[in-house]
């Protein structure tokens, strides 16, 4: 086959292995395959090969610069886009100019045309380019630089654009920039290029934003201690899935006895619908943080070390993911069409969010929770569902009547027996909401497996327990609901769970009983992963049962605390020291409140804000 000089150069670089990715096109597919086999295969020598090559570009930009450059004739659209976008300017000619269409069918079929052609275009112009060989072909083909779309632009058009409220403009510009931009062309696309900048600028500075918040709200949650002791407390997850590796068994699972840490081989031998009780970090009951053997190995194969940021680190790695895609998202397929011409049906239900919203909605709780299903207040029968005349549905349980908008599509019928937070809809639940009439440890398990699937979806996926342990850190606040304050905290306070379970002593009262006994009585000792306070509702009841938790400890004094869900931002401003509320916002009121409450600090609590600060002084 005939090589070229280039190939050969880079192909003296490769090691032997993969050489033979010399023999076709370094396209961007090659590319990254070859370097994903050399990372996995290869790691040691990964990192000089890349240099090599790296070296290559440099000596080759340097000495060549001039002819590698890009040419004139480069930038020209070849014989063949040139007379494709005359035929194109002719079937949009022709639209305009059928006067048996109203100005408003004319939009729709100029629009048409627009989703229609986008990708037909797209490849006439880069084949013409490919065709020719020239440099922009090349480095679209090798991934370095550029799409096809821009491409087009250059040599076509801008083709379909939206306006600043996300419409297409049933304008099609079909003048490529190279030859000038017509003033019409030009007049509509600094519009969609602004808002371009604008959607750039705003994602990039609200997943930063959030990417901030999400980092500091694990700020004190840490590797405490190497295990805190737990038989009771974990969560049941199917026993099939490979996210369970690395775990430790809170019960036995076939003939691994309870402590045993999950292997590849015990997830093979799971049968179809089992499940396997894990300990996990939202279940752990270390007084501070998680304790190694709740968090379970850490990628390395080994127990994280004490001390160690396990929820911080995880925050990270999706929050990067976010990020990147948020600052991509201005890119997507709206130049295209695509997004309105193939909508596929989401399992959530209509009008769900996508990309970073989807996601960013889970940490913001907002009342007005978009893509939200309606939840139950009650416990009750199901005694009424209609239509409501401005669209949407009444939908009354026991005596309390809700509303359910018109995007939502009711998923219960009249007779059902629901609870407290069981959803009436479809759609997905708010995790303030779960939290609220829930409690903390459903919430958290919720927010866990909603936020797990939602990465997932987007493409950003992460390791199920590194979530755990971010769950951990991020939902353990409780309000103080009793009016005549808890130990030493006042009605209203915020409090960390943590603090309060850890001294938790049971009202003299309480009985162990059965789950079936137990039900409306308050659990007075965590069990599974239902938190201290949590009202025993017979699917509670149902629930321990199934997974054979003979006797809970319960009572019927109602918890003198509310969980309550705290939106990140928030949850630095109610710390319980002072000095890590200096990253938090709001500082005014935040510290004005830590002196009104004489909040101390001990200088060296976990808290990574505590470190930052106080390490300079600590020689
Ligand atoms: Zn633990």
């Amino acid at each position: 086959m005939v090589t070229t000089i280039g190939r050969e150069i880079i192909r003296a670089k490769l090691p032997d292995k993969y050489k033979h990715y010399c023999d076709a096109p370094l396209t961007k597919g090659a590319v990254e395959s070859l370097c994903t086999e050399m990372a996995k295969d290869d790691p040691d020598r990964y990192i000089d090969v890349l240099q090599d090559l790296n070296n290559i570009g440099e000596a080759v930009v340097s000495t060549y610069g001039r002819d590698t450059a890009l040419s004139l004739d480069d930038l020209r659209p070849g014989k063949q886009v040139r007379a494709y976008n005359q035929q194109i300017k002719a079937i949009i000619k022709a639209i305009l100019n059928n006067d048996s269409l109203t100005e408003e069918q004319k939009e729709q079929r100029i629009r048409e045309i627009g989703y229609k052609y986008a990708d037909k275009i797209q490849n006439v112009v880069f084949k013409d380019s490919d065709d020719r060989k020239t440099s922009l072909a090349m480095q679209i083909a090798s991934g370095s630089r550029g799409n096809k779309a821009q491409l087009m632009q250059m040599m076509f058009g801008n083709w379909l654009m939206k306006d600043a409220l996300d419409r297409d403009i049933p304008y099609l510009m079909a003048d490529g920039y190279s030859d000038g931009a017509s003033p019409m062309g030009n007049w509509m696309s600094a519009s969609s290029a602004r808002r371009g900048r604008y959607l750039q600028q705003f994602a990039t500075g609200q997943a930063g934003y959030l990417g901030k918040q999400v980092t500091n709200v694990t700020h004190d949650t840490n590797i405490s201690m190497e295990d805190c002791g737990t038989t009771d407390t974990g969560v049941p997850f199917p026993a099939d899935s490979t996210k369970n590796v690395g775990a430790v068994l809170l019960r036995p699972f076939h003939k691994h006895p309870a402590g045993s840490i999950v292997t590849d081989e015990m997830v093979a031998e799971a049968e179809d619908g089992e499940e396997m009780i894990l300990r996990s970090p939202i279940t752990c009951k270390a007084k501070h943080g998680i304790c190694a053997k709740c968090n379970g190995l850490s990628e390395n194969g080994r127990f994280p070390a004490i001390g160690e940021y396990v929820p911080l680190n995880a925050a990270r790695t999706y929050v990067e993911k976010i990020t990147q895609a948020g600052i991509s998202s201005k890119h997507g397929a709206s130049r295209t069409g695509k997004m309105e011409a193939s909508k596929q049906a989401d399992p959530d239900g209509e009008g769900q969010p996508t990309g970073f919203r989807s996601v960013e909605r889970m940490f913001i709780a907002q009342e007005n929770f978009p893509g939200g299903a309606l939840l139950s207040q009650t416990d009750g029968m199901v005694t009424g569902i209609r239509k409501a005349p401005q669209g949407g549905h009444y939908i009354t349980v026991g005596t309390q009547t809700l509303y359910a908008p018109a995007d939502r599509e009711p998923i219960v019928k009249i007779g059902d027996k629901v609870e407290a937070g069981d959803t009436l809809t479809d759609g997905v639940p708010n995790p303030d909401e779960v939290t609220d009439l829930r409690g903390l440890g459903r919430g958290r398990k919720y927010f866990v497996s909603k936020l797990d699937d939602l990465l997932r979806k987007n493409g950003w996926g992460v390791d199920r327990r590194n979530l755990e342990a971010f769950a951990k850190g991020m939902i353990n606040k409780v309000r103080i609901s009793d009016e005549n304050g808890y130990g030493n905290y006042l009605p209203g306070d915020v409090v960390n769970y943590d603090d309060i379970a850890s001294t938790w002593q049971p009202h003299e009262d309480a009985i162990r009983t059965t789950p079936d006994k137990a039900v409306n009585k308050y659990l007075e000792a965590p069990v599974l992963y239902y938190n201290i306070g949590t009202r025993i509702t017979p699917s509670v009841a149902k629930e321990l049962d199934k997974y054979q938790f003979k006797d809970v400890l319960v009572s019927d004094h109602e918890p003198p605390f509310k969980s309550e869900f705290m939106r990140p931002a928030e949850s630095l401003q109610n710390d319980k020291h002072w000095l890590p509320r200096f990253n938090g916002e709001r500082l005014q009121d935040s510290l004005f409140d830590a002196a009104r409450r004489n909040l101390s600090d001990p200088y060296d609590s976990p808290s990574f804000v505590d470190k930052i600060i106080t390490a300079p002084y600590k020689q």
